[in-house]
């Protein structure tokens, strides 16, 4: 790839239209921000300083960070990957090519199950509710902390977010990968959440202690849910960068889906939700995986900012 050297003297405000006028339009660019992004990491300046600082002039060694990580952004590397960082409901995060990049649609889930802990929390310490609604369909909930799993938590943006939106709960991680439990436990330190969350390493709920059994209020997870064929047709942009069991739900995308709704029933509690982030077009697949089961209430399908279906939860009624 030919990428023109940038110019030997070079000011901040130089290098972000030098870097912004190379990067090619498309979904998965945004000129301008992703050049003041990576000149921020390369001058360890925020962005807002990026601009307060525009006449400084690069060293000759940020000078070849920079150029450096632009090439790798023009051929398709995330910036996020890039810089190592993102934002998720507020809060940075640390990223690397071992995790997904955590998506802004999560966040529906996270103000989806919020409210429902929330109302848990309330309700503590817990006995008979006092009527049925839609969080609450089942009298005998048992007593104990409240505890929420997330299953295949990848940076932990989910559990940590909620953690640190509602603290004292009981907050479980699960990931296959030893590399992704790695950057969440690297995320719980940095949030100070280290002492507030057990990360357990293995497939879906395998990890999860027999303690666990029937005292779940929550569990969720954004499972890898792209089919078999769809994951030949990504944008190299996600497939030759985010890892691939992040992404691959198997051959029709609800693998995932399915072996959660067959486990969920052993550690939910009465009344305990299991809620998923969904493709947008499996919303009827996912919440027949729940009518199938026969041990779910309250089905409930949720959709994103852009009208698309994000979320499905239900009501264990077991
Ligand atoms: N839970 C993480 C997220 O939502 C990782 C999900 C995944 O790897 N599929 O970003």
């Amino acid at each position: 790839m030919n990428v023109p050297e940038i110019p030997p003297s070079v000011t901040i405000i130089q290098s972000i239209q030098w870097a912004s006028d190379r990067f090619k339009p498309g979904p998965f660019y945004n000129a301008r921000l992703d050049s003041e992004l990576i000149l921020a990491h390369v001058v360890r300046l925020d962005r807002l300083n990026l601009y307060l600082n525009f006449d400084q002039p690069l060293t000759s060694s940020e000078k070849h960070t920079f150029s450096d990580l632009v090439k790798r952004r023009i051929q398709g590397e995330p910036v996020q990957y890039l810089i190592g960082f993102t934002e998720f409901y507020g809060r940075s995060f640390i990223v690397s090519p071992a995790v997904l990049i955590p998506r802004p649609e999560t966040e529906i889930l996270i103000d989806y199950v919020k409210p429902f802990l929330e109302r848990r929390l309330q309700k503590a310490p817990r006995g008979p509710a006092p009527q049925l609604d839609l969080f609450n369909v089942n009298p005998t909930q048992s007593v104990g902390p409240i505890t929420v799993v997330d299953i295949g938590t990848g940076s932990g943006i989910i559990a940590l977010t909620l953690a640190s939106e509602l603290p004292g709960l009981l907050y479980y991680a699960s990931d296959v990968s030893s590399a992704a439990l790695n950057v969440a436990e690297q995320n719980a330190e940095r949030l100070k959440l280290k002492g507030q969350i057990t990360f357990l390493e293995g497939p879906f709920m395998v990890p999860l202690e027999s303690k666990l059994e029937k005292s779940c209020d929550l569990i969720l997870a954004n499972p890898p849910y792209i089919t078999r064929s769809d994951m030949a047709q990504l944008p190299d942009e996600i497939r030759g960068y985010e890892p691939r069991v992040a992404l691959d739900g198997g051959e029709d995308g609800l693998e995932c889906y399915a072996e959660l709704v067959k486990n969920a029933p052993i550690f939910l509690n009465s009344g305990g939700m299991l809620a998923f982030e969904i493709g947008a077009d499996q919303a009827d697949a996912v919440t027949g995986l729940f009518t199938a089961s026969q041990l779910f209430s309250n089905i409930n399908v949720v959709k994103d900012y852009n009208h698309l279906d994000r979320v499905v939860s239900a009501m264990y009624a077991g």
